[in-house]
C-alpha cells in the first residue's frame, strides 16, 4: 500500500523535517534577519487545542508582526500562528533534529509572504511560507525550576484540554522568541509543512538556541486531547530525505 504522500500524488523531493548534520551544512553570510512585533503586550493573544496541537494567533489592537531579511530576499512575511509540536517523553519530541539528536519539544513560528495575499495563495509557491523554529529541551523531572518566559502559555493549558477549546492569554507570551534570536546564527533550508498536505512551500529557519523547559511545564502539553477524547502523545512527523537539498549556516 502507497504511503499517505504517494497516495495523494505529492512531490517528495523537498520534504520536512530532516536531520541537520553539522559536517555539510554550508555557511553563508545573509542580510541581518529583522522580526518585529512578535512580543509586544499589545491586543491580546489567543490560545486553542485544535484536536492535534495549541496554536497561538495575535489579535486585537496591535501592529503585524513580521520577519524579514536574512534568507527571504527581498520579501516580508506575516505572522500567523505559533504551535508545538512534542512526542511521548522527553527524550523524541521535536521534529528537526541536529546531529541525529532529538530534542524535547519543537515550537514553529508560521509566517506567510505578503506579495501572495492570503495565507491559502502561499500554499501553491515555494516561498509562500517561512517556518521559524525553536527546539526545546526538558530539564530533569526533580527540579523545580520553570521557564517563568513560558507560563503565559504553560500555565493558561489547563483550560484547553477537550479540543476547539480557545482560551485568552497574556499578550506578550511570545516574549521567548526574543532571546532565541540573540544566538549568532540559524540553520535554513527549502522545505515542506510536516502536516498535511505537505506542501513544498517553506524556508525553514531554525533557531540552534535550546530553550529550556521544566518536564512539569511540558507534562501540560500532553494533557491536551484530541477530538477521539484521547491524549496527544506525539503530534511529530519522521525525519524525511534530504535529497541533494543544501542547509545553510548564517554567519
Ligand atoms: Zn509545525
Amino acid at each position: 500500500m502507497a504511503c499517505e504522500e504517494c497516495r495523494i500524488g505529492f512531490h517528495k523531493s523537498g520534504q520536512s523535517p530532516i536531520d541537520i548534520d553539522d559536517k555539510s551544512v554550508v555557511s553563508t553570510k545573509f542580510p541581518q534577519l529583522i522580526l518585529t512585533g512578535h512580543w509586544l503586550n499589545d491586543g491580546y493573544a489567543c490560545m486553542v487545542n485544535n484536536g492535534e496541537t495549541v496554536k497561538i494567533t495575535l489579535t486585537g489592537d496591535r501592529i503585524p508582526s513580521t520577519i524579514k531579511g536574512g534568507p527571504l530576499l527581498d520579501d516580508v512575511y506575516e505572522f500567523e500562528n505559533v504551535h508545538f509540536h512534542w512526542g511521548e517523553n522527553n527524550c523524541r519530541g521535536s521534529e528537526h533534529t541536529i546531529n541525529d539528536t532529538w530534542f524535547s519539544m519543537e515550537a514553529h513560528a508560521v509566517h506567510w509572504n505578503r506579495k501572495y495575499m492570503t495565507f491559502a495563495e502561499c500554499l501553491n509557491h515555494k516561498d509562500g511560507i517561512c517556518v521559524l523554529a525553536f527546539l526545546f529541551l526538558a530539564t530533569d523531572k526533580n527540579s523545580f525550576w520553570s521557564n517563568f518566559q513560558l507560563e503565559g502559555i504553560t500555565d493558561n493549558l489547563k483550560y484547553i484540554h477537550e479540543p476547539e477549546i480557545i482560551t485568552e492569554i497574556p499578550a506578550n507570551c511570545l516574549y521567548w522568541i526574543k532571546s532565541c534570536l540573540t544566538a549568532p546564527s540559524y540553520y535554513t533550508y527549502r522545505g515542506s509543512l510536516t502536516t498535511y498536505p505537505y506542501n513544498e512551500c517553506v524556508t525553514w529557519i531554525i533557531s540552534p538556541k535550546t530553550i529550556m523547559i521544566s518536564a512539569s511545564q511540558i507534562d501540560e502539553f500532553r494533557k491536551l486531547k484530541n477530538d477521539k477524547n484521547e491524549k496527544i502523545k506525539d503530534n511529530t512527523r519522521k525525519v524525511q530525505n534530504l535529497r541533494g537539498r543544501r542547509v545553510f549556516l548564517s554567519c
